[in-house]
């Protein structure tokens, strides 16, 4: 993932990450990427892994790089609640993962500062002498996605993020500004007092070199809200994080916004339609392609509004050697021996052990 980011700031434009659960949404993402020649981040929660139990995802995912030979995809680990946790990642495939120390391991817990820095910096350890990128986290985000969150929202210190940058060695930042996971963000439009766009400036000005994460960056389209109540469905009115706001941040240093709730209602809605409208229909598939349409247009409009669309062909994807050998050359400390390949079976098996 690191190399998206990297040619992202060189290119001044933003990634979307998407999560996925699925192979609809799998395929959605890679349609859309292909059709507006972007590079793209699939992300997976831990409730995504236990969902598809790793390997379907870890398959769907080698489909994926086989089928769309010209799309470069990174596979990350959203909010990986410890070490163990993004090892185990990391031992499945995934290209990238992040670290959320901002939380204890359960998930919940406001962590403290040092406790953030120390898992971190193991995580970032580990998965350099590998050649995976890491994502670290500071101040908490509001709402709860599949379990993960505390529920308040703690921003970001800029200069705990100097800090933080320092001491782990992290890739990227997830900065907290006052955005929630899930649909219900803001109760009303989002202004300058709920989302602190000014704090973005204000880290990336004190670190200019860091690739800045948005989460919870769903902008919760009244369309897509509108569609799930029309047929059936009972959303409260609510406010995502506008477009344009999303857009200042990538001026100011964002390069990765993270999107699910948007693809969600968009999957929902197409979903409700056809079986409000067709009570006799059961063939699955009649409701499953207008939805990966549904998903695979919210992908295409954030790609090319992140400015993502028409950069696919700017780099040949480097392999996870040739990152490891970089980053053994930035920390300027021995190559550390390649881990002997462990059956992904057996070290899934171990990290599992370990997570217990
Ligand atoms: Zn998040």
């Amino acid at each position: 993932m690191r190399q998206l980011l990297d040619e992202a700031a060189f290119g001044g434009y933003g990634v979307g990450a998407f999560n996925v659960n699925n192979m609809e949404q799998i395929q959605a993402v890679m349609e859309a990427a292909e059709e507006t020649r972007s590079p793209v981040i699939i992300q997976a929660s831990r409730g995504a892994r236990q969902y598809t139990n790793d390997r379907f995802l870890i398959h769907l995912m080698e489909a994926a790089v086989e089928l769309y030979p010209d799309v470069p995809v990174a596979l990350h680990l959203d909010h990986g609640n410890s070490p163990e946790t993004c090892l185990s990642a990391i031992a499945q495939g995934f290209t990238s993962v992040m670290m959320d120390g901002s939380l204890l391991a359960d998930g919940k817990t406001p962590s403290d500062f040092e406790y953030n820095v120390a898992v971190t910096l193991e995580v970032v350890e580990q998965a350099h002498a590998v050649g995976v990128t890491v994502e670290g986290e500071l101040g908490t985000l509001g709402g709860i996605e599949d379990g993960h969150g505390s529920g308040t929202v703690q921003l970001t210190d800029p200069d705990q993020a100097v800090e933080f940058v320092e001491r782990t060695g992290i890739d990227a930042l997830a900065v907290a500004i006052g955005t929630s996971h899930g649909a219900y963000k803001f109760t009303s439009p989002p202004t300058g007092d709920v989302l602190a766009m000014k704090l973005i400036q204000d880290i990336n000005d004190r670190l200019p070199e860091t690739h800045l994460v948005m989460h919870g960056s769903s902008s919760v389209p009244k369309a897509l809200v509108d569609r799930i109540n029309e047929y059936g469905g009972e959303i409260r009115p609510t406010w995502g994080v506008p477009v344009e706001e999303i857009q200042l941040g990538i001026r100011h240093g964002v390069r990765k916004i993270n999107v699910d709730t948007d693809a969600r209602l968009a999957m929902t809605g197409a979903v409700r339609k056809v079986l409000f409208e067709k009570t006799d229909e059961y063939d699955p598939r009649a409701y499953l392609k207008p939805a990966r349409e549904a998903m695979k247009a919210v992908y295409a409009e954030r790609m090319r509004q992140f400015g993502q669309a028409g950069h696919a062909g700017d780099c040949k994807p480097k392999s996870l050697e040739t990152m490891r050998e970089a980053y053994e050359i930035d920390l300027g400390e021995p190559l550390p021996p390649l881990p002997g390949a462990p059956l992904p079976s057996e070290a899934l098996a171990e990290a599992r052990a370990d997570e217990r």
